[in-house]
């Protein structure tokens, strides 16, 4: 890599954060003891069945970590024969539902007391910042499994207006056995994304976390297990998407698979989904997300929210605001301040409370962004700032801004999932209506501006699953979120999560003394 780049800009980003070799400084005493790498599978940690490993690897050191049991089919197969028997035999799905909220409420109480350990796990796994994981990530998963332990007794039917003499209603019952298939950029929120509306639902399940990412969920295994939750209602089996995650999506005897991941093994997922069992499939996917910036607005607060909106987890977030349109009223000024923004934004050992921005989860997907820059460089978009990677040792990025590009360059059309916005000038609304939905993709987007007309009239033009007026990356468990287009169809959070783990069941019985009996 261009070493050049490297030591002009590695000095002001990195200041005070590197040694005199220029390595970043590292915090190696916050690596918390690994205590579980076993699958989970019917209440107890076992070896996979042919006693194979993976390593996992600490992205700022690239120092292995820990060996986890690799699991393969034989190990699926055995959890889901464990979360089968869970399903039709055990008590789960039959305790009423404030009972399985209790438990799920005892299971966040547990969650808060590990959740140094828990965030540390996050942090030598996935690179997360571990201030941010602690004091958000995590709690957010928690507020997810209070939120769903609050729904658990509130499933229930409707009574139906029948047109003819009929009697009839509705049930809605647990879908049975789930696949929850997840990626690593988050691991806490998309462990709990899944699980919380499931055992709410009184469903039973078989979690497959990423390769990179397994140890905060088998610490969620041990968890709730304490909590009460019953052995083979929350099985783990860590291992690899074409092994382990095909024996997921391919099972005959799984019912529902949710997945959340990249747009491509989305598609595969869904084709072993039909070549199978025909089972559910929920499908929360890749994005490429525009935030429009109109003319009317303030230039300090919408050059902070869309650096955030790229920046945050390093740019591994699927909702990442990577294409930022600003209105030519106001674009030099805002590209100025964006840039200087970006040059002080700390990039460092994820521990360091001081830092912004830690190294990227793993080796592939380091070079992968890295190689997205190069090809932006080759396609003769100009290097605002970043564009190289950081220090001597782990997976760190500069934050890269370009501009000079259009939806037809590689850089704005897929998704980088890093550090690398792509800042493009517009005129009119009607032009940036047109070029924010020119993707593939519609997970989320920005509009930034206080004119009410210009919110309505764009909101409701852009087809993307969430809009953010004057605000970015503003979950809550109480708002739905999915895609349109490639990113996807289901909606994890919100009461629409935990429809989707339900069926409909209808009851019709004909009305005493009416012509049908
Ligand atoms: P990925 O698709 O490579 O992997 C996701 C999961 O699928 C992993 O557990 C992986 O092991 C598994 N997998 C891989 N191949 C498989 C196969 N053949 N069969 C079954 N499972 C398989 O994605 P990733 O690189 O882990 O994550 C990044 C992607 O996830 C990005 O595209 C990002 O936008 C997306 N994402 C989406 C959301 C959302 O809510 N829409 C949230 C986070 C991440």
């Amino acid at each position: 890599m261009t070493q050049e780049i490297l030591s002009a800009e590695k000095r002001e980003m990195a200041e005070n954060r590197s040694d005199a070799n220029g390595s970043l400084k590292t915090y190696d005493d916050h690596v918390p003891e690994i205590k579980f790498t076993k699958l989970f599978i019917n209440g107890e940690f076992v070896d996979s069945v042919k006693g194979r490993t993976l390593e996992t690897v600490d992205p700022r050191n690239l120092q292995v970590t820990a060996r986890v049991a690799e699991g393969d089919k034989e190990d699926v197969d055995l959890a889901v024969e464990a979360a089968r028997q869970a399903f039709d035999h055990g008590p789960w799905p039959r305790m009423p539902g404030y009972q399985r909220g209790r438990i799920m409420s005892k299971f966040a109480v547990l969650i808060e007391e590990n959740i140094d350990e828990l965030a540390a796990l996050d942090t030598i796994n996935g690179g997360k910042l571990f201030s941010f994981s602690k004091a958000m990530e995590i709690p957010y998963a928690v507020a997810s499994l209070r939120y769903y332990a609050g729904a658990a007794d509130k499933i229930h039917g409707e009574v139906l207006k029948m047109s003819r003499d009929l009697h009839g209603y509705t049930l809605r019952e647990p879908i049975g056995v789930v696949g929850h298939i997840i990626p690593w950029n988050g691991p806490a929120t998309m462990f709990m994304m899944k699980v919380a509306p499931a055992l709410a639902a009184g469903c039973t399940m078989v979690v497959k976390p990423a390769e990179q990412t397994p140890l905060s969920a088998l610490f969620y295994a041990h968890l709730a297990k304490k909590a009460g939750v019953p052995d083979g209602v929350i099985n783990v089996v860590n291992g690899f998407g074409p092994t382990a995650g095909a024996a997921i999506s391919g099972h005959m005897d799984i019912d529902m698979v949710s997945f959340t991941g990249s747009t491509e093994v989305g598609r595969i997922v869904m084709q072993a989904a039909a070549t199978s069992n025909l089972k559910q499939v929920s499908l929360e996917l890749g994005g490429k997300s525009p935030i429009m910036v109109f003319d009317d607005a303030d230039l300090d607060s919408a050059t902070d929210l869309a650096l955030t909106g790229i920046l945050v987890n390093k740019g591994e977030v699927c909702v990442a605001g990577s294409r930022v349109y600003v209105q030519e009223g106001i674009y030099e000024e805002f590209e100025k301040k964006i840039v200087a923004k970006a040059k002080a934004w700390s990039v460092g050992d994820p521990f360091d409370p001081n830092v912004r921005q830690g190294p990227q989860a793993s080796k592939e997907q380091f070079e992968k962004i890295l190689s997205y820059i190069e090809h932006g460089k080759r396609e003769g978009a100009t290097l605002l700032t970043g564009g190289a990677p950081l220090g001597t040792k782990g997976y760190y990025i500069q934050p890269t801004i370009f501009t000079n590009v259009t939806e037809d360059n590689v850089i704005v059309k897929d998704e980088i999932f890093g550090p690398v916005m792509s800042l493009m000038k517009f005129k009119t609304t009607e032009e940036v209506i047109k070029r924010a939905n020119d993707t593939r993709y519609g997970l989320a987007a920005g509009i930034l501006t206080k004119n009410i007309d210009l919110v309505n009239t764009v909101s409701r033009s852009i087809r993307a699953g969430t809009i953010w007026i004057n605000c970015y990356l503003a979950f809550d468990n109480d708002c739905p979120f999915g895609g349109y287009k490639m990113s996807g169809f289901g909606k994890d959070y919100g009461l629409d999560a935990l429809h989707k783990y339900l069926h409909v069941k209808s009851v019709v019985t004909p009305i005493y003394n009416s012509p049908w009996l």
